[in-house]
């Protein structure tokens, strides 16, 4: 299933030799995948000669997932088809930091946006991402400093609400896990481990060894987001000072051109102060280049302690990634270790893709391709 999902449309005989394997062997697994109503056939393909091939689809068309981003302001919704892709626009509501509020919040969100859908009987669940640590079996939300949050239950009641399975995971995991399984061609990720970073209103970062996700003994293995750049730095959400977080969150850049006199519900948003910048304003142009250099700064101890294939940068943040990528690759190169390592490659995952999203997608579909990463 994962071969028809990266390849598809794609015949027997390509499946066959993809999988090196005899025809028949391949038809007949096939067959049963053709009978579970997984893939199906589509159009029958051109060949010079001999007999034309019928090409098979991944049957994403009547099976849908929920996608829900929860940050510590904002909370996305969007309905995904199998494979990821926006079936839906992506909506949004303020987040309680209450649990039990925003379990109800989100419940009705969810409950509304698949009324609207005439396939809404074929959603195969519900994929949260948190701005947390997540402990991995029970899905409980060990620690989410964004929101103030210690051994919170989302999964349960969310579920009890919705009459549909929920999986709850780490905003930045769900990323890293999402470039894995659903890239393909040229965006499909090099052989070797990878590290995604997002940055939201916290910095969630997730980090693929071996084609697993990274998990540590107690569920926090990869928060670089709190490895301190300066011991005597902003106060930080998790309480300590000088976290790379608290110099390259949202929040921060945000902070960092306000100074203290930022209303506390604000509406202005990173969109806002990129846009200021392109119109030329100096103080949002030098917000954001600081950014970009404690980005970079902290990008170097990531890559100093896993020396990662590529690094992939996700949020709002990149869409100013013209003026970012100059000083954050400047940054990185003062302190990685070796100009192998200071050159490492760093791709941007546009804000338009919704990568939280998408990583919040892929835990409901990815483990219907039984995805090794994810099992
Ligand atoms: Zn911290």
């Amino acid at each position: 299933m994962n071969l028809v999902r990266a390849h598809q449309p794609i015949s027997r005989a390509d499946l066959a030799r993809r999988m090196g394997m005899r025809r028949g062997a391949v038809s007949l697994i096939v067959n049963d995948l053709l009978e579970s109503k997984l893939i199906f056939e589509g159009a029958t393909g051109q060949t010079l000669r001999g007999r034309k091939p019928t090409f098979l689809y991944i049957d994403s068309r009547r099976r849908t997932v929920v996608a829900a981003d929860v940050r510590a302001s904002e909370t996305f919704v969007m309905v995904a088809d199998l494979v990821g892709k926006p079936l839906s626009g992506v909506t949004s509501f303020p987040t309680s930091t209450d649990p039990q509020q925003l379990i109800s919040d989100l419940a009705n969100r969810v409950k509304s946006l698949l009324a609207e859908r005439e396939d809404a009987d074929v959603c195969e669940g519900v994929g949260v991402v948190v701005p947390g640590m997540v402990e991995h079996s029970t899905m409980k939300v060990l620690h989410a400093p964004t929101l103030g949050w210690r051994d919170v239950n989302l999964r349960d009641p969310l579920s009890a609400a919705l009459g549909l399975p929920v999986q709850i995971e780490n905003s930045g995991r769900a990323c890293a896990l999402a470039q894995v399984w659903a890239m393909r061609g040229d965006a499909a990720p090099p052989a070797g481990d990878i590290v995604f970073i997002s940055v939201s209103d916290g910095v969630g970062v997730g980090v693929i060894i071996h084609g697993e996700v990274l998990r540590g003994g107690h569920n926090i293995a990869g928060e670089f987001g709190h490895v301190p750049l300066a011991l005597d730095g902003p106060r930080c959400s998790c309480g300590a000072n000088g976290c790379w977080e608290a110099y390259v969150s949202n929040r921060a850049t945000l902070a960092r051109y306000f100074g203290p006199m930022r209303p506390q519900q604000s509406q202005f948003s990173i969109e806002d102060l990129i846009a200021r910048a392109r119109a030329g304003d100096a103080k949002a142009i030098a917000a954001i280049e600081a950014t970009a250099r404690y980005l970079g700064l902290g990008l170097a101890s990531v890559v100093n302690a896993l020396d990662p294939a590529r690094v992939y940068i996700g949020g709002e943040i990149t869409l100013a990634w013209d003026l970012i990528e100059f000083p954050l690759r400047s940054a990185l190169a003062e302190r990685a270790l070796t100009a192998a390592a200071a050159d490492t490659d760093i791709r941007r995952v546009a804000a338009s893709e919704h990568p939280r999203l998408q990583g919040a997608a892929a835990l409901i579909a990815a483990p219907s391709f039984a995805a090794p990463v994810v099992a």
